[in-house]
């Protein structure tokens, strides 16, 4: 066979009792499909192995009531009962070849209990880690003993539901094993308690009790976050955490490790913008130990892949987020279709659904998700009908991806934009401070479309109905976006603020536009509350413009919350010099100033300004679909993207795919069905 340059990823790598096919891995992750959705998350997973990940691993999997993380959908191994829900996962990954790997949980004080009403458990007293008028108890002799129990157990049924890998959890500050080790949980007096020594004792039992459980056929895994980003406050990977790895380095049959908390696991392009950045904490490891090593960071670069593993940092490529942008990552870089890669771009809005409690969706990807109950293939997808042509209006995400697909269906395509530049927003907001990476949507799409001979692609064409109509394409889809509006209506104020027509305002459109500001301090008025408007303060900050950030919120851009950025957003602010105005809301723009509110019927106050920038809601650009729905004459017309719903670049990209997918299909089938549903069966009764 040719040797090329990427073999060494697809070399199998022994793991315990265990053979990885390539070093493609897929760490545990959520999907907010879980126990609640058993068939979707199956499938999800079984779409990885199909493209190529020799490991695919679920996700934390609660071990007992006592770890109960409702209202979110992780998975479940409470009892023999939920091992026919994971068993479906197991089958679906062995069918491609690859291992299955589960995320055993015991959450301790990160788990609410909220429906088994279950005290939660911690090494010490202390308030649980989520909102919620609970504490945790400080966990006795008794609880520990159980704990190990219900471990053992677990790996057990783990083992019968036909795993291969089965972890041991420390990490992301969110497992017991975890929180025993470290100083700031655990300020026991026992032997589970005070020496490092004392601290890793139980995680020292759980290894050795898993192996000895399922040692036989199982291999078993150690996640471990080696670094917590806290300098002194947290564990360090040159203190503790090298001296933890240096006591069990041969004791489990395979590391995992990563920086905890999850936000700074999941770290976001925007706030770490380097591919590959948590290999500077985590390549102490493999010197400590012979077991194999796997490590994550947005690894996508198949040449990073061969220098981690050719460097000895690694044995295994760790992927969540690369493995759900691009299921078929390791098929695309074995058959050397490197271009063809659909990069992460670290948005995080994966992450935002697990958040959410809803099933998992991701910008890059519009098919994540929607494998069982819409049948989508990231890679696959219906040849074309009777028509022959379709005309995409706008180059936007919606317009790249609708007009992709329908290419790769076989229609000849023509896609239009008014601008000089393909890629609407995702190009445009691109440019903003900190999002670089999302030039990735349209730049994947682009270089598709490029390659086709079917695809026509034209620029600076602002297409009024008259053209769309000359053009004698029967089959047109609209996917004109939306604009900023600008008069500041928005979430908390269905009125506009009253305004002196001398100050300056602008709309985010305008500074995507690179309108350059008046001198003086600018209003960022952010009644959006999502997060662009934290990214044009901090980009105008970055300018050099002196900076007042209101918002009727009570924090800073409060939706991120859900994509773990809010407190670095917030921080980054603070540090930009920009001022903070929360519970805030804009009453009137005067010729020097902006008058605010109290949100909560306080005092409000003045802010003297040059200029105001209004963040607050998107007007549809419908003129053109209108017009042409009113002429009456085409076969096919639809609204797709912004220009339908304005919402997240991963909403746009999703319709662009859903209407490629539909065209010519059963429409009233569809609208019947929608997508499959995963009902809840009335044949069993749970506990009976
Ligand atoms: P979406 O997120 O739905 O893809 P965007 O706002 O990102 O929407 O993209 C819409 C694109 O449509 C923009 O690039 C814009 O230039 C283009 N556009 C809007 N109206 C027209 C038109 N009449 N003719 C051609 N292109 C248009
Ligand atoms: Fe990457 Fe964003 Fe997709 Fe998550 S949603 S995998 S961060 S592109």
């Amino acid at each position: 066979m040719k040797s090329g340059p990427y073999d060494v990823l697809f070399e199998p790598v022994r793991i315990g009792p265990v053979t990885a096919p390539n070093r493609f891995y897929q760490v545990p992750h959520c999907t907010g499909q879980g126990h609640l959705r058993p068939r979707a998350d199956a499938s999800g997973r079984a779409m990885k192995a199909a493209g190529g990940w020799g490991v695919v691993c679920n996700q934390e999997t609660e071990i007992h009531p006592t770890s109960d993380l409702t209202p979110f959908p992780e998975s479940r191994l409470w009892d023999e009962k939920d091992i026919p829900a994971l068993r479906l996962m197991t089958d679906a990954v062995h069918a491609h070849g690859s291992l299955a790997g589960i995320e055993l949980a015991h959450n301790g004080n990160h788990a609410a209990n909220l429906l088994s009403r279950a005290p939660s458990f911690a090494p010490s007293d202390m308030s649980i880690d989520v909102l919620y008028p609970k504490q945790a108890r400080a966990m006795d002799k008794t609880d520990i003993k159980n704990l190990r129990r219900w471990h053992r157990d677990a790996a057990r049924r783990a083992k019968e539901a036909g795993f291969d890998i089965i972890y041991v959890y420390a990490g992301h500050r969110m497992t017991l094993p975890q929180h025993f080790l470290l100083p700031d949980m655990n300020d026991r007096s026992d032997e589970y308690g005070g020496s490092l020594e004392n601290r890793v004792r139980l995680i020292r039992e759980l290894i050795e009790e898993t192996k000895e459980e399922v040692g036989d056929r199982c291999a078993v895994a150690f996640r471990f976050a080696v670094e917590e980003l806290m300098g002194a406050d947290g564990m360090q990977g040159q203190e503790e955490g090298r001296e933890v790895v240096e006591m069990l380095a041969e004791l489990p049959d395979l590391w995992d490790v990563n920086v905890s908390d999850w936000s700074n696991d999941s770290a976001t392009t925007r706030f770490m913008p380097n591919d590959g950045f948590q290999i500077e904490h985590i390549n102490f490891v493999k010197q400590l130990t012979t077991k194999p090593v796997v490590g994550t960071g947005r690894i996508t670069s198949p040449d990073m892949m061969v220098s981690l593993i050719n460097k000895g940092v690694l044995d295994l490529i760790g992927a969540a987020r690369p493995s759900i942008a691009d299921p078929f990552l390791p098929t695309k870089i074995r058959e050397g279709r490197i271009e063809e890669i659909r990069e992460c771009i670290g948005c995080n809005i994966c992450v935002s659904s697990d958040n959410h409690g809803v099933p998992i969706r991701c910008t890059q990807n519009p098919t994540m998700g929607e494998e069982w109950r819409r049948n989508w293939h990231p890679e696959q997808i219906e040849p074309k009908g009777e028509a022959e042509a379709a005309l995409v209006v706008g180059a936007g995400p919606a317009g790249l991806e609708c007009a992709m697909q329908l290419a790769r269906r076989g229609y000849a395509v023509t896609i239009a934009d008014a601008r000089d530049a393909a890629g609407g927003r995702a190009k445009r907001e691109a440019e903003l401070h900190g999002l670089s990476a999302w030039k990735r949507v349209s730049d994947n799409r682009l270089y598709d479309l490029k390659q086709r001979g079917n695809v026509n692609l034209y620029l600076e064409s602002e297409l009024s109905a008259k053209d769309v109509l000359d053009l004698e394409i029967p089959n047109v889809f609209i996917a004109t976006g939306a604009r900023w509006r600008s008069d500041g209506v928005g979430r908390s104020s269905r009125t506009a603020p009253k305004r002196a027509s001398l100050m300056p305002v602008f709309t985010p459109d305008d500074i995507m536009d690179q309108t350059v500001l008046p001198g003086g301090p600018i209003v960022i008025y952010d009644d959006d509350q999502i997060y662009i408007g934290g990214v044009i303060a901090q980009h105008l900050a970055a300018a050099g413009h002196a900076v007042h950030f209101v918002t009727p919120a009570a924090i800073v851009s409060p939706w991120t919350e859900m994509t773990l950025e809010q407190g670095r957003i917030q921080r980054a602010l603070i540090a930009a010099g920009v001022t903070i105005h929360t519970g805030r809301r804009l009453v009137e723009i005067t010729t020097d100033r902006c008058r605010l509110d109290c949100t909560y019927g306080g005092a409000g106050n003045d802010v003297l300004c040059g200029a105001v920038v209004l963040i607050t809601e998107r007007t549809r650009k419908t003129a053109l679909y209108d017009e042409l729905k009113r002429e009456g004459t085409l076969s096919h017309l639809e609204l797709i993207g912004d220009a339908a719903s304005p919402g997240l670049i991963a909403d746009a990209v999703f319709d662009g795919h859903r209407a490629a997918r539909g065209f010519e299909g059963d429409t009233e089938a569809q609208d019947a069905t929608y997508f499959r549903r995963e009902l809840v069966s009335l044949h069993d009764t749970i506990g009976g």
